[in-house]
C-alpha cells in the first residue's frame, strides 16, 4: 500500500513500513516566488524515515533548511542523520551548512557519498568548500556536533539502521550516485540528477559499437539497481521537446523516467528536479500532456509530481 499525506508532520510509522517526504523539488537554482509556490522552490532534499525511525536524508539542496526547522521543533532527544549526497552540484549540496543540527550539541550527522575520481575531492570536500571563510562565517571546528564522512563506492551497499543503502552511478557530467534504499522488504531508489544514456558517436564512427556496448552495460546496471522498486523518484527536468536543445547537460525527460519505471517494474513514479522556469500551471500542464500518453500503457503504476511537503508511506 502507498499513502500519500501532504504535511510535514514527523510521525513515527508501526511495523515494516518506510515513509518519505519532499522538502525541495526545484532542479538547479532555488526559485522562490508566486508561480512556483504550490510546488516549492527549495532545492532537492527528502527525508526517508525507516521502518525503526532512522533518519535517511537523500541531498542537502536547500531543502534541507525547512527539513532542519521541523527537527529541531520536534525533537525528543539528540538528533542523528545520515545524509546521503548524490553529487556535488550547489542544487544537491547547498543547505548542508545550515542543517541547524549542525550546531547542537549531541547532534551526530554523518555524511555519505562518493568520491570524485576526476579529482580525488572526497565527500568532506562538498561541506569543506562551502565552510571557507569567503562563503560562511562558520567553521566547522565551531560546529557543536558531532560530524562523520563516510565514503561510499558504487555497488558496495551500506546499512544504515536497518536499511540497506545501495549507490550506482548515473549519468551525469560528475559523478553522480543514484540510491536504492531497502528496509524490511521496502524499497526506494532516487536518481539525483540523470541523463539517459545515449551513444554520443555516430553510426558510421568507428567507436560506435563499442560505445554502444558501454551505453548497454551501465543501463543494465541503472536498472538492475532500479528493479522491482515501490517508489522511483526522477529527475525530471525536460519535456521531450525541449530534450534536444539540452542534450548531454545531464537531465532527463518525463518520458524518460515513465520508460524507466516501466521497464523495471516500479509500482509508483515521482517526478523530481523540476525545471526552475517552468511555473505550477506549466508544470501541471506538462505532467498532464505526458500522463494522457502514457495512459494506456501504465499497468498500474502511479505516478505523481513531486511537490514540497508530499510524504509518501510505503507499508
Ligand atoms: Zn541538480
Ligand atoms: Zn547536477
Amino acid at each position: 500500500m502507498i499513502g500519500l499525506k501532504s504535511d510535514f508532520k514527523n510521525s513515527k510509522t508501526s511495523g515494516k513500513s518506510m515513509k518519505f517526504t519532499f522538502w525541495g523539488v526545484r532542479g538547479s537554482i532555488p526559485s522562490p516566488g508566486p508561480r512556483t509556490a504550490r510546488y516549492g522552490g527549495n532545492t532537492t532534499c527528502i527525508e526517508v524515515r525507516t521502518d525503526n525511525d532512522t533518519l535517511l536524508i537523500l541531498d542537502g539542496g536547500t531543502g534541507l533548511f525547512a527539513l532542519a526547522q521541523s527537527l529541531m521543533q520536534n525533537k525528543t532527544g539528540d538528533i542523528d542523520a545520515n545524509i546521503f549526497i548524490t553529487h556535488s552540484h550547489w542544487d544537491h549540496i547547498h543547505g548542508l551548512p545550515f542543517f541547524t543540527p549542525l550546531f547542537v550539541r549531541g547532534s551526530r550527522v554523518r555524511l555519505h557519498g562518493a568520491t570524485d575520481p576526476a579529482t580525488g575531492n572526497g565527500i568532506e570536500h562538498v561541506m569543506n568548500v562551502q565552510l571557507q571563510n569567503s562563503y560562511f562565517p562558520v567553521s566547522e571546528t565551531q560546529m557543536s556536533a558531532t560530524i562523520e564522512y563516510r565514503s561510499l563506492v558504487a555497488g558496495q551497499p551500506v546499512t544504515v539502521g536497518d536499511a540497506t543503502i545501495a549507490g550506482v552511478v548515473m549519468n551525469h557530467p560528475v559523478l553522480n550516485l543514484g540510491y536504492r534504499i531497502d528496509c524490511q522488504g521496502k524499497s526506494l531508489f532516487f536518481t539525483g540528477d540523470h541523463e539517459p544514456l545515449y551513444n554520443i558517436h555516430p553510426a558510421d564512427h568507428p567507436a560506435h559499437a563499442a560505445y554502444a556496448q558501454h551505453v548497454q552495460a551501465r543501463t543494465a546496471a541503472i536498472d538492475a539497481a532500479v528493479m522491482g522498486v515501490d517508489a522511483l523518484i526522477v529527475d525530471c527536468s525536460y519535456t521531450r521537446e525541449e530534450y534536444p536543445a539540452k542534450q548531454g547537460w545531464g537531465h532527463g525527460t518525463f518520458d524518460a523516467a515513465f520508460d524507466l519505471a516501466l521497464r523495471c517494474g516500479a509500482r509508483s513514479l515521482y517526478c523530481t528536479h523540476h525545471e526552475p522556469t517552468r511555473s505550477d500551471d506549466e508544470l501541471e500542464a506538462v505532467f498532464a500532456a505526458v500522463l494522457a500518453r502514457y495512459a494506456p500503457r501504465l499497468h498500474g503504476l502511479t505516478a505523481i509530481l513531486a511537490r514540497e511537503g508530499l510524504q509518501v508511506i510505503l507499508s
